[in-house]
């Protein structure tokens, strides 16, 4: 059984400045202002260490920013239901036949691996087309500020899920960011790095991923690689 982790912004949809428009939008609603938002670099970065680096940077202790976290991500939600729609999401090249092959097969178990909180992460791949319940766990921003530590919750749930516990060979993190890459590595599991964010090639090249891919368009050589 392989783990496929699945990053959702530049990885299975187009980024899209919308993702910052809500969280700025939910900071001013809760605290008043979202710090320096417009100029703070999100790729490959939790919410929740996103929210944390903002609201710290202007002198909010973090024991305070703690007591708002649920009204921030509550907030987000309610922007995000009404944004992320308006906006017109799209899924990135490739991705729409490649998550319905795999989730028709029972050798794959599709998961995700975002720094999106829950609520976020599912709207936004409702807005662009792509079915969340094809992803049957999740590990999401709202569990840890650390990247690396979210594969760890992906990995207890897959067990909880299906009862079985994932070989760390069988899981393939799939993401846009050298953060992806990284992660993976933390947690001695593979990565398939894809250059549709942010990041080319041929610097995704330098963090050394086990696959690297230009997008996700051709469906037989993505599955390929993933069950190599
Ligand atoms: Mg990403």
């Amino acid at each position: 059984m392989r783990l496929l982790l699945f990053d959702i912004d530049g990885t299975l949809i187009q980024s899209n400045p919308v993702g910052r428009q809500v969280m700025q939008l939910a900071l001013e609603h809760v605290i008043g202002s979202a710090g320096l938002i417009e100029s703070y670099p999100f790729a490959g970065k939790t919410d929740r260490r996103i929210i944390f680096d903002l609201l710290t940077d202007i002198g909010i202790s973090e024991e305070k920013i703690l007591g708002f976290l649920p009204e921030v991500y509550a907030q987000m939600a309610k922007f995000g239901e009404k944004l992320f729609y308006q906006d017109g999401l799209s899924p990135c090249t490739g991705v729409i036949e490649l998550i319905s092959r795999l989730s028709h097969r029972n050798d794959t178990l599709l998961g995700l691996q975002t720094g999106n909180i829950l609520p976020t992460a599912h709207l936004k791949l409702d807005a662009a087309g792509l079915d969340a319940t094809s992803f049957l766990i999740g590990a999401y921003g709202s569990d840890s500020a650390k990247r690396e530590e979210l594969i760890p919750f992906a990995l207890e749930r897959a067990t909880a899920m299906s009862g079985l516990i994932p070989h760390l060979v069988d899981v393939i993190v799939i993401g846009d960011t050298p953060s992806d890459i990284e992660c993976a590595k933390a947690n001695g599991v593979r990565s398939l790095a894809v250059a549709t964010g942010s990041f080319s090639s041929e610097t995704l090249a330098k963090y050394d991923p086990d696959f690297l891919l230009d997008d996700l368009s051709d469906t037989n050589a993505v599955i390929g690689f993933m069950l190599e």
